[in-house]
């Protein structure tokens, strides 16, 4: 199978430094709305801030892939002498929890890193990160080129059996139209 150069890219997540100011969740749902900048939404945001102010937790999270699944064990993690609530370092859009997903449709939210076309230096919530919380990298890596395709029909076939056809083509349409 041939393979293809594949560029990575990464946030590294220096969680000590975050106030928990949110400007990383307003940036990212004004990048994100239709038409870009027109609204702000934290609710829509890729990346939310798990807080807990009484232990002095704020924990920036990035929306990672959708999953229709709970898991059926959770990890209760204790750092510094804090203890993080079992759900807290978990990226994926789920049915146990109400984070990453679009409030009005209920589709699942996923950072798409602000894909954009020409591409942006670095993604909104870096650039608008004032605490230098969210580091941005990337790398290229090689892939086989099949692997890549077997990933997006994946995806796309658990969408659709989870939401239906209509919607997901809706969503795609609404995408498509974006500047
Ligand atoms: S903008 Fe930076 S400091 Fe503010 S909440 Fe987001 S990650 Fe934390
Ligand atoms: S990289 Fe872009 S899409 Fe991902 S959380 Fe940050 S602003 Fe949102």
């Amino acid at each position: 199978m041939a393979k293809i150069k594949k560029k990575v890219k990464t946030i590294k997540v220096d969680a000590d430094k975050c106030n928990g100011c949110r400007g990383c969740e307003l940036v990212c749902s004004a990048f994100h709305s239709t038409p870009r900048y027109s609204t702000i939404n934290p609710a829509r945001s890729r990346i939310q801030i798990i807080r807990f102010p009484l232990k002095d937790i704020w924990l920036p999270v990035f929306a990672g892939e959708y999953t229709p699944a709970e898991c059926m064990g959770r990890d209760k993690y204790i750092i510094d002498g804090k203890e993080y609530d079992e759900c807290t370092f978990c990226r994926a859009t789920c049915p146990s929890r109400d984070m990453f997903k679009e409030p009005d449709s209920g589709l699942p939210l996923k950072c798409d890193m602000c894909e954009d076309e020409p591409p942006l230096e670095q993604p909104k919530c870096v650039e608008w990160c004032l605490n230098d919380v969210l580091i941005y990298e990337e790398r290229e890596e090689e892939v086989e080129e099949g692997v890549e395709m077997e990933n997006v029909e994946m995806g796309l076939t658990a969408m659709i059996d989870k939401y239906g056809m209509d919607k997901i083509a809706d969503a795609l349409a609404r995408i498509s139209q974006k500047d």
